[in-house]
């Protein structure tokens, strides 16, 4: 387990995470020479830091809150900043729960920007990690805005809806999961999403059973 601190907040990198990216990198099936292994392996730091930053983005806002311990885990499903003793205002929750997706948009943005044309030359190697980050920062900042709890934009429905309205907030995640879901198989051909978002439903679902019969919540 990859453990280190980074702008003063404890980072643990579980083991899991380098295998869904090494997954993630569609690569590994193909893996008969160097030049893939490097591709896998150049996709993995890639994602690493882009979702790094992606924790660190939320880390930073709940700390500007005034939280101080605040942890990060990068585990097998992405990552989670994790604070501890913070009690933030609905507003303040929204905040940060959009700075992880912003941070890491704008970061991927940045590269962009740096590697357009004329703006200089790079080794292959690096065009192609930079690449890899553009193109995991910008669809991963996409994919957590999903208004479907837990993700971030579901976590910034609940907020903007506010604690009376959890039912409301799980009934529009389930809806959306299931015809986000549908579209995105529709327009990749891939089971890797309608799952995930399906997983994300099913959740909801059981939230919100658990929701009626605590009748509140
Ligand atoms: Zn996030």
């Amino acid at each position: 387990m990859l453990r280190f601190r980074l702008f003063g907040f404890p980072v643990t990198v579980q083991p899991l995470h380098w295998l869904v990216l090494a997954l993630l990198s569609g690569g590994l099936l193909q893996l008969n020479d160097r030049e893939t292994l490097l591709y896998i392996l150049l996709f993995m730091v890639a994602g690493f830091l882009s979702i790094l930053i992606h924790e660190l983005g939320h880390a930073l806002t709940m700390r500007r809150f005034g939280c101080r311990q605040v942890a990060i885990v990068l585990h097998g499903t992405g990552g989670v900043a994790i604070s501890q003793g913070g009690q933030f205002s609905r507003g303040q929750d929204i905040l940060v729960s959009l700075a992880g997706p912003v941070l890491q948009a704008t970061c991927g943005i940045a590269v962009l920007f740096l590697m357009a044309p004329g703006k200089g030359t790079w080794p292959p190697i690096l065009d192609l990690l930079l690449l890899n980050f553009v193109y995991v920062s910008l669809f991963w900042a996409i994919l957590n805005l999903i208004p479907v709890y837990p993700l971030d934009g579901g976590q910034i429905l609940k907020g903007a809806l506010g604690p009376r309205r959890i039912q409301l907030t799980l009934r529009i995640s389930i809806a959306l999961a299931v015809i986000i879901g549908i579209l995105l198989y529709r327009a990749t051909s891939s089971l890797l999403f309608p799952m995930l978002l399906g997983f994300l439903a099913w959740q909801n679902y059981q939230m919100l059973t658990h929701a009626r019969n605590q009748r509140g919540w």
